[in-house]
């Protein structure tokens, strides 16, 4: 349930709100909005006596959460979200579309570097780059593991762009957290519950990818694990999910921005390279997902794809990101963003 204070409510109306709430076993969550200050309730609601709550001073009303996931949801915050990433702290869910580019793994420290560069350079606020990475099969590159953490950091005080990493178990968290600046939890880990836990408890954004055959619902309360963990930066990425269709890798489902846009308050990303598996098609649905209403991107580039250790073939040029940003100027301007 949602306890909405009245506007003006103080800090100790609402502190008396919250002991009222522990006291009846639940767990609260305090949101400041600009006006008001609601207090989520959540746990077994059968314990509490809501008159008790909405007698206390300066309580307008105590509503039930409808959603299953709360903490996620636009019934508990209407407000959009925005996470500050990187060093800039760029203000991931404003008006600008944050675009996050970068190999798929961090292969050498002469090529991240050189495309890092030229991700600034054509405007991206966030660099990716996978160092340890959830190969489907286990004679494929793994990664660099911990000896990519140096080129991570050095790329990051080249370009000042926000670094973006995944994680793929519990025990890598704790050292990626100290060189990336946004964790990435990615698609076949989505219900990875312990990590999903762990990443709840860092003080670092989190970006969350879609599981290739999770329902919408599913994902909001994969996210709802990292919020109820007390990490409420938590940002969304479509990646695609299986179908039976074969021409692309995924199925880029682009309705899910407008639906996600709807129920939740959280950044919405979309990952057109995972998304559709071809550098092809990857510059058309960078464009339909920010005129979906996506608040970012994230990327694939490589600068010779046809020898990149991963994801070649859905990967871009440093050349066609720098148009993909031209073109999506456009399309931001036409849906009342910037890019
Ligand atoms: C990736 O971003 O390189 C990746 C492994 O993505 P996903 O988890 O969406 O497959
Ligand atoms: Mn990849």
């Amino acid at each position: 349930m949602i306890v909405v204070m009245k506007p003006g409510a103080t800090p100790e109306q609402v502190q008396h709100v919250v002991a009222l709430v522990q006291d009846f076993g639940l767990k609260e969550h305090v949101i400041s909005g600009t006006d008001r200050t609601v207090v989520a309730c959540i746990g077994d609601k059968r314990t509490v006596d809501k008159g008790a709550i909405e007698n206390a001073p300066m309580v307008e009303r105590v509503v039930p959460i409808l959603s299953p996931y709360k903490m996620a949801s636009t019934e508990v915050k209407a407000t959009k979200t925005e996470i500050a990433i990187g060093p800039a702290g760029f203000p991931m869910g404003g008006r600008r579309i944050g675009v996050i580019a970068g190999p798929c793994s961090v292969e050498s420290r002469e090529g991240f570097l050189r495309v890092a560069e030229l991700a600034a350079r054509a405007g991206c606020v966030g660099l990716r780059g996978g160092v340890y990475k959830p190969r489907t099969s286990p004679y494929s590159f793994q990664g660099l593991r911990e000896k990519g953490f140096d080129v991570l950091v050095e790329a990051r005080k080249l370009t000042g762009l926000a670094i973006v990493s995944e994680a793929t178990g519990v025990e890598e968290l704790a050292a990626l957290v100290e060189v990336a600046d946004v964790i990435q939890i990615g698609a076949r880990n989505m219900q990875h519950y312990p990590l999903l836990e762990a990443a709840g408890k860092v003080n670092k954004p989190v970006l969350l990818k879609r599981g290739p055959s999770a329902m919408l619902e599913e994902w909001l309360l994969a996210a709802e694990y990292i919020i109820n963990g007390g990490n409420r930066q938590v940002m969304l990425c479509e990646r695609g999910i299986r179908t039976f269709e074969d021409y692309v890798r995924n199925t880029l489902p682009l309705a899910v921005v407008p639906e996600l846009l709807e129920r939740t308050h959280l950044p919405v990303l979309v990952d057109p390279s995972h998304g559709t598996g071809h550098s092809h098609l990857v510059p058309a649905m960078c464009r339909a997902a920010v005129a979906a209403g996506a608040d970012g991107l994230l990327l694939e580039v490589h600068l010779d794809p046809e020898h990149a250790l991963s994801d070649g073939a859905q990967s871009i040029t440093p050349a066609a990101l720098e148009e993909v940003m031209a073109s999506l100027r456009k399309i931001a301007a036409a849906v009342g963003r910037e890019a």
